[in-house]
């Protein structure tokens, strides 16, 4: 193994350490946001009961992990299903065409700037090499490890929402009843704050930036909810 080779691994997996744990973070946010706001929407109704509070939160947060699963696992699957229909359609045609195929790859290594002959070379030999993998690599674009496993991304997606859900709840139960409304979102965006500053420092990027932003499209979200659960528990 060359040394190119071991330092392109090395990147791709850094790359894919920070998607995940963007996908973690986001997962989390997501969770405090709608569950918090749920609980303030509700909270914020004349009349509302500590536990129809509590039932809100609670419901919530399964409500939003089942769909946070669901959807990532309808996501990762047909995603998975695009790409063996695309490897099909590759290795049909590697057999059908071959030399149209390895023109196709020289051509595709040509416009990343390798001289024509060259190009010419290098795609003969990959041809001869693992035909499918390079076409799989260069002219699809898809990932040597075949992508996410979609259990396992929705069970990772089920499990960020819940992290993050599962304060706004906590928050909820252990404040006392007339103080819920300002404690909870008070929490919430306070933990939005240090989550969006840890994500962006993960990543690289300004922290004060991210954490303020989450805190204002955060509160934005609470206090319209707020205000919706004031008019509709007065209505109705
Ligand atoms: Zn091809």
């Amino acid at each position: 193994m060359s040394q190119t080779t071991i330092h392109a691994m090395g990147e791709q997996h850094m790359v894919h350490r920070t998607g995940w744990l963007r996908a973690a973070v986001l997962g989390a946010n997501d969770g405090i946001i709608s569950v918090s706001s749920l609980i303030v929407g509700v909270a914020a109704a004349p009349g509302a009961t500590a536990a129809a509070v509590l039932v809100a939160g609670i419901a919530a947060l399964v409500g939003g992990a089942l769909s946070m699963a669901a959807g990532e696992y309808v996501s990762v699957s047909s995603q998975a299903d695009t790409e063996r229909a695309d490897l099909a359609r590759e290795a049909d045609e590697l057999a059908r065409a071959p030399v149209a195929e390895t023109h196709e790859l020289a051509v595709i290594y040509e416009t990343r700037g390798v001289e024509p002959g060259l190009a010419r070379q290098v795609a003969e030999q990959m041809m001869m090499h693992d035909a499918l993998g390079a076409h799989r690599r260069d002219e699809l674009g898809l990932a040597d490890d075949g992508g996410s496993n979609p259990v396992q991304a929705a069970l990772f997606s089920a499990g960020a929402f819940s992290a993050g859900a599962i304060l706004p709840v906590l928050t909820a139960t252990l404040s006392p009843h007339d103080g819920v409304l300002y404690i909870t979102p008070l929490i919430a965006l306070f933990l939005l704050a240090v989550l969006g500053a840890l994500g962006a420092r993960a990543g690289g990027a300004p922290a004060l930036r991210a954490s303020i932003r989450v805190i204002l499209l955060g509160g934005a979200a609470m206090a319209v909810t707020a205000l919706i659960g004031m008019l509709t528990g007065s209505v109705i």
